[in-house]
């Protein structure tokens, strides 16, 4: 540690004075980036006030809160250097790889290392000559049975480099001075450090008016900048009407934090009073892309971060927590982000339509959904969020996103509570009603949850927005815990919309992913189970050689060859498996896709009823609050 961040430490501890919650040294950090063009920074950290008897176990976390699988962030951890407060190197043990065990030192220990980092996203570190992109359980090691204690962290940016820290952390003694009153709170703290470009507005709410800031590093202009937080605007302005109020954000305030940067990784990941929005594509060229991620994150300051599962809650920063409710945490986010977009008035009707076309393919096609219900997706998430193995899965066949599952249960239980209640009752009702019950009540300590739920609580919720026990238990029982899908057609049909299919009469050997490799058309990924190709015996890695006698050039061919059949048609193929050449039969079937359409579009004659219904459902809650 340097002398500056003693000074800092004295001046902070000096400026806070009553202290009960300071009994204890606050854990400090430094971080600073002697050579940020290669891509690592420093961290420095004192630990002090530490019973002198035991070991200080120093931890790596293994998990980010938001994301579900677990990380090595230890990994890129070197140059460790372990003393006391004089200097005194201190005997150190690894117990497992994301750990130090520091013994013998006597109160005070001193922490330095080097950590590498260059991606650009919501869960990993980023450090190069334009910014630091500090996701905290990525970055800094933390001790065991400190977690309570409160953190002050100060940024020393490169000299000369303009850049500003924008994050969620409570602004200390300077502007680069920050604090957390736990690590809980740390770790949900992700921060830029750049020359980003800054929008601030309040919407005055009751009791207080809430600060929100966008903050983007970006490559293009200020005016765009500009012109995207008064999208953003429109999009926090609509999302307050489903629950009626904001959160109280701790602070006062909420940070969209975002990197649009040619060098950067797609992603979107929220916080308790910020969110960290990442892409590859520009305000200029993906503006209502980027937008629905931002839409999805701001909803999620009410749905996951305040509106908790128990099974997340507190977030296992050593191992991976196991959710059964994602399907709502993540799918009914999914649901509401284009919604709220809708009714900002930022997309049209038919946009929203076609994504929830998009939804309810995927569901009602998807092969994984005769193995395992919602809510057993839901719990494969440290499988398949953001989790990489060398080997191969099949979750082509055995999984279907809970992002995309739960947002089609999320339009199916919504229409039918507005069908079933010629619109009196809503899906906002119900995330209403889980705000009242589980997020409102917050926690004591600031960035926890102190009533979150459980998924009896949400059945229970249910059965009184809906007034009805025996409909709440057949929902959970068929479309959570089972593996129903609800009437689209007839739900989509009460709100004026057509569900009907998108190419009748047009044949489909199933989804395939075919590529040209170099020696012939090869199958790059699991056949969809129960598809003509699978009946057929294809698999992933054949190489298809012929179909009806004629030699297959190339995918396009593939595809024209069975769409210039009906469905029904039997054509002989010939493909190599593993080196051996086999003859089969395909047997091609209807083409399953299925569209959305507004009535009218469709042909389809739109009744007053059916129009009140559509109006309520889509139009601005500003028009509907009552
Ligand atoms: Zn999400």
């Amino acid at each position: 540690m340097t002398r500056r961040l003693q000074n800092v430490l004295v001046l902070v501890l000096v400026a806070s004075a009553p202290r009960p919650a300071l009994a204890q040294a606050p854990v400090a950090y430094q971080v600073s980036f002697p050579e940020p063009e290669h891509r690592w920074m420093l961290v420095e950290a004192h630990f002090d006030d530490l019973p002198a008897a035991g070991a200080l176990e120093l931890r790596m976390s293994r998990s980010s809160p938001g994301r579900y699988a677990a990380h090595d962030f230890a990994k890129n951890v070197f140059d460790v250097r372990v003393t006391d407060a004089g200097g005194a190197a201190l005997e150190v043990s690894r117990p497992t790889p994301h750990q130090w065990t520091v013994r013998g030192h006597r109160g005070r220990v001193r922490v330095s290392y080097r950590i590498f980092g260059d991606r650009t996203d919501g869960t990993y570190l980023a450090v190069d000559s334009t910014h630091a992109h500090i996701n905290m359980p990525a970055a800094l090691m933390w001790a065991r049975g400190l977690e309570r204690r409160p953190v002050i962290v100060r940024f020393a940016p490169p000299t000369g480099s303009g850049w500003r820290v924008a994050t969620q952390l409570f602004p200390g003694a300077d502007a680069f001075t920050y604090t957390a009153p736990n690590l809980f709170y740390l770790m949900d703290s992700p921060t830029e450090l750049s020359a980003y470009s800054l929008r601030t507005f309040t919407i005055p709410d009751a009791p207080g008016t809430p600060m929100f800031r966008v903050a983007v590093h970006h490559t293009g202009t200020d005016a765009e900048v500009g012109a995207f937080a008064a999208d953003v605007e429109k999009v926090v302005r609509e999302a307050r009407h489903v629950f009626s109020e904001y959160p109280r954000f701790e602070g006062n305030t909420y940070t969209f934090i975002a990197d649009y940067l040619p060098w950067a990784d797609g992603d979107g990941m929220e916080h308790r009073n910020s969110t960290i929005l990442t892409g590859t594509s520009s305000l200029r060229s993906n503006r209502l892309g980027l937008l629905d991620t931002a839409s999805h994150e701001f909803f999620h300051a009410w749905n996951v971060e305040r509106i908790r599962p128990q099974s997340l809650e507190p977030f296992n920063l050593e191992d991976v927590n196991i959710s059964g409710e994602l399907w709502l945490a993540e799918g009914f986010t999914s649901y509401y982000g284009p919604l709220v977009m809708v009714r900002a008035g930022l997309t049209q009707a038919a946009d929203f339509a076609a994504e929830m076309a998009g939804v309810i393919n995927t569901v009602l096609h998807s092969p994984g959904r005769a193995l395992r219900s919602a809510e057993e997706m839901s719990r494969l998430a440290p499988f398949v969020d953001a989790a990489t193995s060398i080997d191969r899965t099949n979750f082509e066949n055995t999984f279907i996103s809970y992002y995309t599952w739960g947002a089609a249960i999320g339009l199916g239980l919504d229409l039918t509570l507005r069908q079933r209640s010629g619109g009196a009752v809503t899906l906002d009702r119900y995330m209403r009603a889980l705000w009242e019950r589980h997020g409102r009540p917050g926690g004591a300590l600031p960035g926890t949850v102190d009533r979150p739920y459980t998924m009896a609580d949400l059945q229970q919720t249910l059965a009184s927005v809906s007034g009805d026990a025996a409909f709440a238990a057949d929902f959970f029982a068929r479309f959570i815990q089972g593996r129903d899908v609800p009437d689209y057609e007839r739900l989509l049909d009460s709100v004026g919309f057509v569900l009907r299919p998108a190419a009748p009469g047009v044949a489909s050997a199933g989804q395939l992913r075919l590529q040209d490799s170099g020696d012939g058309v090869r199958v790059v990924a699991a056949v969809p189970y129960g598809s003509p190709a699978y009946a057929a015996g294809l698999e992933r890695d054949d190489l298809i050689v012929s179909m009806a006698g004629g030699a297959v050039e190339s995918p396009a061919a593939f595809d024209r060859a069975v769409r210039e059949r009906k469905p029904g048609d039997e054509v002989p193929i010939v493909f190599e498996r593993r080196g051996i050449r086999v003859s089969a039969v395909l047997r091609l079937a209807q083409e399953p896709r299925l569209e959305v359409m507004p009535a009218e579009s469709a042909g389809r004659p739109l009744t007053a009823v059916q129009r009140r219904l559509r109006d309520a459902w889509l139009s601005s809650g500003a028009r509907n609050s009552f």
